[in-house]
């Protein structure tokens, strides 16, 4: 998985901005936010997409969302906060490197769901 732009990123070989950082958990703030606050949670342990999530990794899921709150409330998303995922091509996955965008800072009101 050499060529992964987010295994480079928790490498540190890219740079990036970080807000967190756990055994399992990178956090950093997306290049081209959708919002005041829009941060990439992303597990260390490389999995392609939710399609590819799976007992042997599920703990590196899960530590994602043990720390989604955390970055949240670091970040003052005491209003709420929106957790997203896109899954393939056709809901615009362009990194194949599992990520959660963490997005919030203003109304979020033109809902997709
Ligand atoms: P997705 O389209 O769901 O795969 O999300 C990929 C996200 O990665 C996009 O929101 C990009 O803006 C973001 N992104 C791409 N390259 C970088 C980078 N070097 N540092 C931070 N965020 C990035
Ligand atoms: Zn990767």
């Amino acid at each position: 998985m050499n060529d992964c732009l987010f295994c480079k990123i928790i490498a540190g070989e890219i740079p990036s901005s970080k807000v967190y950082e756990d055994e399992k958990v990178f956090a950093f703030r997306d290049i081209n936010p959708q919002a005041p606050v829009h941060v990439l949670v992303v597990p260390k342990q490389h999995i392609d997409s939710a399609n590819d999530i799976s007992a042997e990794n599920l703990d590196s899921v899960a530590a994602c969302f043990r720390a989604i709150p955390a970055i949240a409330a670091a970040e003052g998303l005491s209003d709420g906060y929106r957790v997203i995922n896109n899954c393939g091509k056709a809901a615009g996955q362009t990194v194949m490197h599992l990520h959660f965008h963490l997005i919030g800072g203003c109304e979020l009101g033109e809902k997709i769901v």
